[in-house]
């Protein structure tokens, strides 16, 4: 045989499931003669692309690594001086490897299902704690987006909770020291829903000013100051105005915390708990505040609760999801937030303790108190009286500064004036601070005396700034310090949750792909990692270059004209997209459009968006097969077509079907005015077959985390760029310290950084680069293909809700589980828990639809994991029908008392009426990798009544039941 010398392995076939025998024979369970007659039965024929995908060929995997590495390279590493919210780290090794590029930890889903996730939470309780005592705030979530919509969402919690004389107040003030990324992305925020942003200098505003009803300090300022802000929240507080802070995690080690000066909230960023820069992201925002508020808070609280068995159990707790359940009266849209970068700022913590903490603070602080009186030695005004790690210096020529600190490497902040901002951070030593003031000592024609100014150096801050109380008391904080203690700990972390690394995570609507270790590694380059968002646009040629390429296969992808890179997930996409269609009708004088029509069968985070964006959501129904009700959308689209502002729809639909009407749909919306927003979740039903842009809509997201193989990482990071049609991209969105970011007539920011969390667009990049277009479609082909063999094995033992006209599936079916109620007192939940036993995470639990379970494979699972999954719901089927027929016990029987933990099994004498071997090895293939589960099912209402949301000892938890 011939061996070709040009032969590349193709990515494609490590990434879908591309055997042909076993293809074959799934086709044949389908009964279909090819796969492109299941496609045709499946797209309707009507929204089929016009033309292939014309994307680059693929690379291979080694091909891929080369050609990054060469773009990498064209970013150039500055130190970074700039401060402003970002600042470097050490990412401490052990975390690095254990956590960030450990695919256990990023492979794991949003910890729904608590009693497979007990690593995960425990880590998130620990960053809640670390924000609760650092901040001194009584509650904290983990975690939000970034600093800025943490801000934002502050702003909406005050502005809901006003009564009394402020229920008409409509101002909030700004402190016009905040980082301006912040003040930005709150005028995004504020505006639609009719809040006034009052930017000013917090020492002179009017706070009798009626219509004020909040404000944000930040701690320290943007410049660097600290002020004692007790006083002034104080007089705020007198007239009824509610003050959030948005601090730095690092200097609250040292500075008294904002809780301790009556703060009633505190929001930041945890990136510099040892996540790298990354050009803007991802890192975990925070968010902390009275326990008076925990009700109306927004994102996910961890809660202590109790499993059967009496035993400390963790869990999400209170409105986990509510935006299902309130939709457009939630508190927020947060879905995807930034899990992984949690535990990461949560396991730094961990591992430095207390006095590790303080020495990084103290060693920053005593870095920047160097250079400050080294700089006033040498003639400089230093504006910055007390300080942390930031100055703001009064230089004569700052273009002068800016060509010589550029010359050796540094990157300074520039305000646009004679004033430049140095920060400093963990990162820096003092030959780094020696070369700074080496540079300004140039430009004086001045020498100073190092060693005197170090001797002289006293960093101790006003008393009422100096912080006082303890933090960070719990054992959990004093005891991992030594790398192998921490190695441990994080293993034994690891080893409690369930991920990608063990089994097939089949969750409808979140697509839960391989997320391939080529597209993982460049992740972790310097070259991505350590810049700041904020450096002159040429030392990150090779980010841009990445975004135009990335820029144009998404668009290629999705049919449309442009791409916004800048929303960090799906549902701040769907708020983006929304901002743009408002933008849109009000530069045509249609400012009064505000109806969002939205079907009943979409995913909450759609009215929640539809609310922030200043819309009234209007629910249009669904059809008895699971379609968009057309003659209620008609008639909705007609009674509000003067003020028809967009249709929200999700395609294929949340249903699991291609709707064929779609074209219509959006005619119709179109004739009344309206715009088309498509959620674009189900793009993986999508990709190489057909696009928003065919099907007619106007805007859509992408959740690069589903369809684009970023990793769900634990319940985050992800990314949601929208795509627009041409007449929409002039609005798409700006940055206020970036220029060159948005369209033409830019509406302000949706994300703190321009480009979002950009550091891990890489991965799509990998994967898009890797596939090529018919590495794409093939997959979208085999999703729907690995769909349909599933439906084709469960359908006579659990009913599919909802198919196309030709009996098929989409990517994902709806198994209705409902009927066991009646006929075996089995629910949903029970089914999802008994997957446990049997080595499985569950599907997506009622949701569109309540007792019933969506399944999704991906393309990416083998015929041998499908059919392992089907013999798990087959055998759980016929465990309920043992129920059924009265051989099992209605109430002590596997499914009620799922999951089996190793201490249930093995402790005591065994009375239940089922065995032991049936509780655990319910099939040949648990015996052979069993997965256990360390809790027994959680009692959530347990938690919720007696609610703990951060570390205590367990000898005081057992007091406080
Ligand atoms: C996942 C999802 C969203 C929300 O996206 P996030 O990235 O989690 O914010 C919105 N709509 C649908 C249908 C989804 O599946």
């Amino acid at each position: 045989m011939k061996i070709s010398l040009r032969f590349q392995e193709l990515f494609e076939n490590r990434h879908n499931n591309s055997d042909e025998a076993d293809r074959s024979a799934m086709l044949a369970e389908i009964g279909v003669g090819s796969i492109e007659e299941l496609i045709s039965q499946t797209v309707p024929a009507a929204i089929r692309r016009p033309a292939p995908l014309n994307l680059p060929p693929a690379l291979s995997e080694a091909q891929f690594l080369d050609d990054f590495k060469k773009l990498a390279s064209r970013n150039t590493l500055f130190k970074s001086y700039i401060g402003t919210g970002y600042y470097d780290t050490h990412t401490p090794t052990v975390i690095l490897r254990n956590i960030l590029e450990n695919p256990a930890w990023y492979t794991a889903y949003t910890p729904y299902q608590a009693e497979i996730s007990q690593g995960r939470l425990e880590m998130l309780l620990n960053f809640q704690t670390l924000i609760m005592e650092l901040t001194g705030m009584e509650i904290a979530n983990a975690s939000l987006l970034d600093e800025a919509t943490a801000a934002a969402e502050a702003l909406h919690l005050f502005y809901a909770l006003k009564k009394g004389a402020k229920a008409k107040a409509d101002t909030f003030f700004v402190s016009d020291r905040c980082h301006p990324q912040t003040i930005d992305l709150l005028q995004t925020r504020a505006t639609p829903i009719g809040v006034k942003v009052l930017v000013g200098d917090h020492r002179t505003v009017d706070l009798t000013n009626e219509a004020i009803f909040g404000a944000l300090l930040q701690y320290p300022a943007t410049d660097g100051a600290v002020f004692d802000y007790t006083s002034w929240i104080a007089a705020a507080h007198e007239l009824d105005i509610k003050v959030v802070v948005a601090a730095d995690l690092l200097a609250l080690t040292l500075l008294t915390p904002p809780g301790e000066m009556g703060a009633d909230a505190v929001v930041g960023s945890a990136q510099r708990f040892g996540v790298p820069m990354g050009f803007g992201g991802p890192h975990a925002g925070y968010f902390g505040t009275k326990d008076e508020f925990k009700r109306q808070m927004p994102g996910r609280i961890i809660g202590v609760s109790v499993d059967t068995e009496g035993n400390r159990a963790l869990r999400m707790a209170l409105q986990t999801r509510e935006q299902h359940i309130r939709r457009e009266k939630a508190t927020s849209n947060i879905c995807t937030a930034q899990v992984l970068l949690s535990v990461m700022a949560a396991a730094y913590a961990v591992y430095h303790g207390p006095e590790g903490l303080r020495k990084i603070a103290e060693r920053t602080h005593a870095l920047t108190q160097l250079t400050a009186l080294s700089l006033k030695e040498l003639g400089y005004e230093v504006l910055t009286e007390a300080f942390f790690d930031t100055i703001r210096v009064r230089v004569s020529d700052s273009q002068a500064v800016r060509t010589a600190t550029e010359a050796a490497g540094l990157n300074l902040r520039y305000f646009g004036d004679d004033t430049v901002g140095i920060s400093f951070d963990e990162v820096k030593t003092y030959e780094d601070a020696v070369a700074l003031i080496g540079i300004f000592s140039q430009l004086a024609g001045k020498t100073v005396n190092l060693d005197e100014i170090e001797n002289a150096l006293s960093w101790e801050f006003d008393e009422v700034l100096t912080r006082s109380s303890a933090y960070l008391t719990h054992p959990v904080f004093n005891t991992h310090h030594s790398e192998h203690e921490m190695l441990r700990y994080l293993k034994s972390l690891e080893n409690k949750d369930l991920s990608l690394v063990h089994s097939m995570i089949s969750l409808g609507s979140c697509t839960m792909k391989l997320n391939a270790t080529t597209e993982m590694i460049p992740v972790t380059w310097p070259e991505f990692g350590k810049l700041h968002p904020f450096v002159p646009k040429e030392q990150a040629a090779g980010y841009y270059e990445l975004f135009k390429n990335l820029n144009d296969w998404l668009c290629e992808i999705t049919g449309f004209a442009a791409m916004s890179l800048q929303p960090n997930s799906g549902a701040q996409g769907e708020y983006a997209g929304l901002m743009v269609i408002r933008a849109y009708h009000e530069s045509r004088g249609n400012g009064h459009r505000n109806i969002a029509l939205i079907p009943a069968s979409a995913h909450g985070t759609n009215p929640a968006s539809a609310v922030m964006a200043g819309m009234k959501v209007v629910v249009t129904k669904t059809d008895e097969n699971g379609n968009i009700d057309l003659a209620d959308l008609k008639a909705k689209a007609e009674q509000y077509s003067e003020n028809l502002s967009c249709l929200m729809v999700t395609y294929p639909s949340t249903h699991g079907v291609f709707e064929e009407s779609i074209i219509d749909i959006c005619n119709l919306i179109h004739a009344h005015g309206g715009q088309v927003y498509m959620d674009g979740a189900n793009m993986n039903a999508q990709v190489g077959l057909t696009s928003p842009g065919t099907i007619g809509a106007d805007v859509c997201h992408l959740n690069l985390h589903k369809t684009f193989c970023i990793p769900h990482g634990g319940g985050g990071p992800g990314m949601g760029p929208i795509g627009v049609a041409a007449h929409l991209a002039p609005f798409l969105p700006g940055h206020a310290v970036v220029d060159g970011v948005g369209g033409a007539q830019a509406i302000s920011a949706v994300s703190a950084a321009p480009f979002g969390s950009a550091s891990i667009l890489t991965i799509s990049y990998a994967y898009i680069a890797m596939m090529g277009g018919e590495g794409l479609t093939h997959a979208t082909e085999t999703a729907i293909l690995n769909a349909n063999y599933i439906k084709a094995r469960l359908e006579a033992h659990f009913p599919v809700l909802y198919v196309g006209s030709q009996g098929r599936c989409a990517h994902e079916m709806i198994l209705d589980c409902r009927p066991f109620k009646q006929t075996a007192g089995v629910e949903a939940e029970d089914l999802a828990k008994r997957l446990m036993d049997y080595g499985f995470h569950a599907p997506t639990l009622s949701f569109p639809v309540a007792g019933t379970l969506m399944v999704e494979p991906t393309e990416s699972e083998s015929k041998a994991e499908l059919d392992r999954f089907c013999d798990a719901m087959i055998g759980i089927r016929n465990e309920i029908r043992e129920i059924e027929e009265g051989q099992a016990d209605k109430s002590v029987n596997v499914l009620k008392m799922a999951p089996h933990t190793q201490n249930v099994v093995l402790t005591g004498e065994w009375t239940r009426p089922y065995s032991r071997e049936k509780a655990v090895f319910p099939l040949p293939y648990v015996k052979a990798a069993k997965f256990w589960p360390t809790v027994s099912r959680i009692d959530s209402a347990y938690g919720d009544r007696n609610l703990v949301c951060a570390c205590i000892p367990v000898e005081d938890y057992a007091t406080a039941e």
